[in-house]
């Protein structure tokens, strides 16, 4: 099967999808070649593990070679916006910008803040509403206000959401505005084609020119020629696709991966306050500039993964899910992961926290226990290796004997971002300011991959505004 079309666009998550509806506005014929498979919301469940197979990379197993960090990312049609929280922040870009120039890459505020607005106009972006949160985050916001620590609600995409609070393993109501029932229908009514489950996606180069990309579905192979071919694959993934078409640009391919990422804490408070029945993800505290803490709650799969504790300890602690509360403290890490590949071409990922990025995760999870204390918790225990409960604030100090490196802490990240970073100097970046990969006229890439420095935000507002502002440069 061969098609011919204006543009290919490798990913259809929050990148492609927004990137794909801007071209076929402009009146490009656009081709979405994704790797996950389109899936029928209705037919959503709430069950994590016949959720996580289908909706998550490695069935929400991928993470570092070393096993130390998890990473979340979506592999299906919409992509990470279809098991995303719907939380919708925008970066803080006057901190964010000039960070970026220092490392070569240039992008007007103008630009992304414009892209900002448009999107939360037509994703009906709004503060999320207080009756949507869980109990829990009551004890959170109380504890937030005793020690002092100003805290908000967050803005977030979702329409007539029933707070259901089943956000990462697909919204089965179709209310939280995903790329699978916002960006990916517009674009498709406005004739692009969307193909799901391509296998080994490869771009075939030629000199200076991407001339066209190749994929098996069905096990039939496909061949589109392209006049220019766009990677949205997201970070990790788009390095892959760049790697197993061989190109890596002297190894600067996969170098710089970065995430925003670190670990959970579960309070347990005197009274039931039933996690599970709302949304979790709802209020940020405002506590420092170099970790944030975000509340949060999962399920009891995930919540008991997150829950540190062996054999009858955490038995007895899972007995008591109704009564605890979760939230997250992250770090911004610094551009040194890696995205590679082994001798069979399987994707391997590099990436470790440094001592100075430990250290802030545990001054956030100080503070989160602080924050939870105040709030009227009976116990705190952060998700670590060895097993910690703080009993009383005095115990909180536990973190300094027991906490050093970072498999001392069960990490995990949904916001990877580099590994093809922006830099207008060819022998130091992957894609130019134009998003246009070094060395090719037609060939780019438009996601979460190109940050050469991390956003320290949850990323969908700011891929899905770097990518409206891509889609100029890839239609010029
Ligand atoms: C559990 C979870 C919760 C999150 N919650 C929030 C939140 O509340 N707010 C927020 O701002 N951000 C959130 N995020 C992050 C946000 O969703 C992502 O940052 C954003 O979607 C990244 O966009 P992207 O286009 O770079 O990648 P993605 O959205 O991940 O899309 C990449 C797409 O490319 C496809 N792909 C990968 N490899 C290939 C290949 N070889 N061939 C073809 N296709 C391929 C994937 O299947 C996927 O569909 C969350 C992420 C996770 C995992
Ligand atoms: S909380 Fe709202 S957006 Fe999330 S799955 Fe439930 S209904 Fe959908």
């Amino acid at each position: 099967m061969t098609r011919k079309v204006d543009v290919a666009v490798i990913g259809s998550g929050a990148s492609g999808s927004v990137l794909t509806y801007e071209l076929a506005r402009r009146g490009a014929s656009v081709v979405v070649l994704e790797a996950g498979a389109r899936e029928d919301p209705t037919t959503f469940v709430h069950h994590e593990a016949a959720m996580l197979p289908r909706l998550y990379k490695s069935g929400g197993l991928q993470t570092t070679r070393d096993n130390d960090l998890a990473i979340g990312q979506g592999r299906t049609v919409g992509g990470s916006t279809v098991i995303n929280n719907a939380i919708w922040l925008r970066a803080k870009l006057d901190r964010i910008l000039p960070a970026w120039k220092d490392a070569g890459a240039t992008v007007p505020k103008s630009s992304i803040e414009a892209a900002y607005e448009e999107l939360e106009r037509v994703l009906h972006v709004e503060p999320l509403p207080p009756d949507l949160a869980n109990k829990g985050t009551n004890l959170f916001l109380k504890g937030c206000e005793n020690a002092g620590v100003p805290a908000r609600y967050l803005n977030h995409n979702r329409k007539q959401c029933t707070g259901c609070g089943w956000c990462n393993y697909g919204c089965q109501y179709n209310r939280k505005t995903s790329m699978l029932v916002t960006f990916i229908p517009w674009a498709e009514a406005l004739g692009a084609e969307v193909l799901d489950r391509c296998d080994d996606v490869r771009i075939q180069t030629q000199g200076k020119q991407a001339k066209k990309v190749t994929c098996y579905r069905n096990g039939e192979e496909v061949t589109v020629e392209a006049g220019k071919v766009v990677v949205c694959a997201g970070a990790i993934g788009s390095s892959a696709v760049l790697l197993q078409s061989g190109i890596d640009l002297d190894q600067r391919v996969g170098k710089g991966l970065h995430v925003l990422g670190g670990a959970l804490m579960s309070a347990e408070a005197p009274e039931p306050v039933d996690g599970f029945d709302g949304i979790g993800l709802t209020c940020v505290a405002c506590a420092s500039d170099s970790y944030v803490i975000e509340t949060y709650f999962a399920p009891p799969l995930v919540f008991a993964i997150g829950m540190s504790g062996w054999f009858l300890t955490h038995f007895r602690r899972m007995m008591r899910f109704a009564y605890y509360s979760n939230a997250g403290v992250m770090v911004g890490t610094q551009p040194t992961g890696t995205v590679s590949l082994d001798k069979k071409k399987r994707v391997r990922i590099d990436l470790k926290f440094s001592k100075d990025e430990i250290a802030e995760l545990k001054k956030g999870l100080r503070r989160l226990a602080e924050i939870y204390f105040a709030g009227g918790a009976v116990r705190v225990i952060p998700a670590t290796y060895k097993d910690i409960a703080f009993e009383t604030p005095d115990d909180i100090d536990q973190l300094d004997e027991k906490v050093h490196r970072p498999d001392d802490l069960l990490l995990g990240s949904g916001h990877p971002q580099g590994g093809n970073r922006m830099n207008e100097d060819p022998k130091k970046g992957v894609v130019g300011n134009d998003f246009r990969v070094h060395g090719f006229d037609n060939l780019f890439v438009a996601d979460a991959s190109v940050f050469p420095t991390n956003i320290w935000a949850n990323c969908q507002a700011t891929v899905m505004a770097m990518a409206h502002y891509a889609a100029t440069f890839v239609a010029a």
